[in-house]
């Protein structure tokens, strides 16, 4: 391991190996860079943990962990790829700690610089995965019923506060579950919940809301998405906005910060280390096998790898509310859900055919042509809307359906825009345009339907998205192959050794 490590951080892979993250004994850590090297320890404190740096040597790789940074948009915007000595890891004790305690953990976890570009494995101009701050930061828009409404606040959350806070909302009681640390705690929201409510969003009087509608933006910068929401952009996020509080320094996905692990994080409430969904891909330590969850063939099975001591919103809220029911739209985290598109699937029953491309609503026509991933997301997108505007409507798939309890809508557009022309590209604010008139859409159905007074919104994303430097490419396999040492890389950053 300690080959693996000392080829990761070699000088000719410093422009791409931001850090090296290793867990050295149960509850010890150990995080090295090029210019210096931390290890610490965590110990049980209140439902989480008190971290201790033991030794350091050079710079602590993890000394800035202020959620504020590069926030708002003019900041990040004038700081491209920001050099590890003036970028920032939110929660960087947890985000490390807790991958390891996952039976499949890998040995290291090699972390990207910001500017680091996949170019030779058919990467972006936009990039996400790293634990730094605008990678790990999405959007957290809260909103209606039960919500105060505060704007725009300076402070930031973790994605795994999300699930608890909309159970809060919902006015559900607490209960015996375990916490981040382990161990039992008496005012679990969820089976497993490693976040916080953010009570001090909530309004706290009156009767809690009837209906909750969540909505993914995946891969959507936090700060582009204020911007845009803000300049009159994307008016129907702005209306949410309106209606309710944002927090201006973002949600802070969880390590690694890719999609499904972080979809079933905003879900579960809990950490990839806990929740089982470890990555896009890892290696089963105990079947000695390479697991691959996000990617269209593996979407429909994906959650056979959740650890079952976990507990989606889907199955809070219709354990909380019995004869309720949760519907989950183009989301593969889709567990205790009454509707989801891949349970339909895995029934082999039909599901909606998009209509031809040139009556899609919608959809920025100079983009959606020649951009395959734009034009294949805006299909997934319009069908999403589909069943949501069916199954509000009353009727979807020859199916009666009452007004859902929860509603969660996963749009995959922003990704694709974002990941194709980096953050502050003219494709990406397409995709917000597009999405925003989607969610537009959403809202009059509510209203439609009568309960626009007693329905409340949130609105994140799984990760961030930061340009990356196009000249910055290379390989962290190249050093690794060179130095012999016989290896797994997985998801392109968990790398096994002698596996
Ligand atoms: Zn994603």
């Amino acid at each position: 391991m300690d080959q693996a490590e000392r080829a990761l951080l070699d000088a000719s892979m410093a422009h791409i190996v931001e850090m090296v993250l290793r867990q050295v004994d149960e509850d010890t850590y150990e995080v090295a860079a090029e210019d210096g090297r931390v290890r610490f320890e965590r110990a049980p404190q209140g439902n989480g943990w008190s971290f201790g740096v033991l030794d350091l040597q050079g710079r602590n790789p993890l000394a800035i962990q202020e959620a504020s940074r590069f926030s708002p948009l003019r900041d990040e915007a004038s700081n491209p790829f920001p050099d590890r000595t003036e970028n920032s890891y939110p929660f960087a004790y947890e985000q490390v700690a807790q991958i390891f305690d996952s039976p499949s953990a890998p040995d290291l976890v090699s972390i990207h610089t910001s500017a680091h570009n996949w170019a030779d494995q058919g990467g972006h101009v936009g990039e996400h995965g790293s634990i730094d701050v605008v990678q790990s930061r999405g959007p957290f828009i809260i909103a209606g019923a039960g919500v105060k409404r505060s704007g725009m606040i300076a402070e930031a959350c973790r994605v795994v506060d999300i699930a608890p806070t909309v159970l809060a909302l919902l006015g559900v009681e607490p209960r015996r579950g375990i916490g981040l640390n382990g161990q039992a705690r008496d005012d679990a929201l969820l089976a497993r919940q490693d976040g916080e409510p953010l009570t001090q969003l909530l309004d706290g009087h009156g009767s809690p809301p009837e209906h909750v509608v969540g909505f993914l933006l995946d891969g959507a910068n936090a700060n582009v998405l204020y911007d845009m929401a803000t300049r009159g952009e994307a008016p129907n996020v702005a209306r949410l906005l309106e209606m309710g509080t944002a927090l201006g320094h973002g949600a802070m996905s969880s390590l690694p910060t890719v999609t499904l692990a972080n979809h079933t994080s905003i879900l579960t409430g809990a950490h990839p280390g806990h929740h089982g969904i470890l990555n896009n891909a890892w290696y089963d330590r105990a079947r000695r096998e390479q697991v691959i969850t996000n990617s269209p063939a593996h979407w429909i099975t994906s959650m056979t790898h959740l650890d079952p001591r976990v507990e989606t919103l889907f199955q809070a809220v219709t354990r909380s509310f019995p004869g309720e029911i949760a519907v989950s739209i183009n989301e593969p985290c889709d567990v205790g859900a009454d509707h989801s598109v891949f349970e339909m699937m895995r029934r082999g029953e039909p599901i909606f055919r998009p209509p031809p491309l040139d009556e899609l609503p919608h959809t920025t026509k100079r983009f959606v042509r020649p951009v395959k991933e734009y034009k294949w997301s805006s299909l997934v997108d319009h069908t999403g809307l589909d069943q949501f505007l069916g199954i509000w409507s009353g009727h979807y798939a020859e199916t009666e359906w009452p007004i859902p309890k929860f509603t969660w809508m996963n749009f995959s557009l922003t990704d694709a825009a974002f990941h194709e022309g980096g953050p502050y590209s003219e494709i990406a604010a397409a995709s917000v345009h597009d999405t925003d008139a989607r969610i537009g859409e959403v809202l009059d159905a509510v209203e439609r339907a009568g309960v626009f007074e007693e329905t409340a919104f949130f609105l994140t994303a799984d990760h961030g998205m930061e340009e990356s430097n196009v000249e910055c490419t290379g390989n962290w396999a190249d050093a690794l192959d060179e130095s012999g040492v016989a290896y797994r890389d997985e998801g392109y950053s968990f790398i096994y050794v002698n596996p």
